[in-house]
């Protein structure tokens, strides 16, 4: 990464993993080998597990994020959670559009822009997740997809707003796969977002915009990943669950 610009930023998703109990119990095994990281330490977690979450991390490095957050205010939405829900919760952090909720809960481009909208407007970090299925890769697609997913999620988010915006790169083809990407290939991902993101608010605003890297980071790969000039970080799943390894992530982002 390129730390004369930006911060890496270290986020498990932990998707739908661990009860409060649980929560408690790794947080408080995390804290101590996640202490002085020289990068953004978050844990997005199940919207139940928040409070947990949050009495937990008191006082530590430990930001709290949620997986998802409605775009209206308040309503008949059953179900869902408003920004200002989560904000008086003690939630820092937002995933947005992360790829399993595109493929199994109907998330779109637009809905995905009115929830970025929504979290930066709030006073929400949004880490918005684009990335490209096989089928799109294999196809020569993935620059065209990842550069229109970029776009489509900043629409009307200004330049001021972008500050509150990280992009995680999750080529939907290495998440909870086993099957990373290359560094190169992260590198190129990351880049593609990046140029998007220069072709909207200019070269100089893209240079300091966080992109992270998603999809079967782990302990042994994290170094070379966050290596690549254009890898500011990480969105961890399944590595994030385990203290231990996610620790040695958030080791190679801090060194990186
Ligand atoms: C994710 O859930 O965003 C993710 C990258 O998962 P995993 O690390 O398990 O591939």
């Amino acid at each position: 990464m390129n730390k004369a610009t930006r911060k890496a930023v270290i986020a498990g998703n932990w998707k739908m993993n661990k009860t409060p109990s649980e929560t408690t119990a790794l947080i408080n095994e995390m804290k101590p080998l996640v202490a002085g990281a020289d990068c953004d330490v978050v844990l997005c977690v199940p919207y139940i597990d928040i409070p947990a979450a949050v009495a937990a991390a008191e006082g530590s490095n430990i930001k709290i994020g949620a997986e998802n957050v409605h775009f209206k205010a308040s309503g008949a939405y059953t179900g869902e959670v408003s920004v200002d829900m989560l904000k008086e919760s003690g939630v820092e952090y937002v995933v947005i559009g992360h790829s399993e909720r595109r493929q199994y809960f109907g998330e779109t481009d637009q809905t995905v822009n009115l929830r970025t909208l929504a979290a930066v407007n709030g006073g929400l970090k949004a880490i918005v997740c684009v990335g490209e299925t096989l089928e799109q890769r294999e196809l020569g697609y993935t620059e065209t997809l990842l550069k229109y997913q970029t776009k489509m999620a900043l629409t009307n988010v200004t330049a001021e707003q972008l500050k509150n915006v990280i992009i995680a790169y999750e080529p939907v083809w290495a998440i909870g796969t086993g099957v990373t990407a290359t560094a190169d290939q992260a590198d190129e991902g990351n880049g593609y977002v990046r140029a998007a993101i220069a072709e909207a608010y200019g070269a100089e605003v893209a240079e300091t915009v966080t992109v992270q890297y998603g999809g079967s980071m782990n302990a042994g790969n994290a170094a070379e990943l966050v290596s690549k000039v254009n890898v500011d970080g990480g969105l961890i799943g399944g590595a994030s669950l385990k203290a231990a390894d996610f620790s040695v992530i958030v080791k190679a982002a801090s060194e990186g």
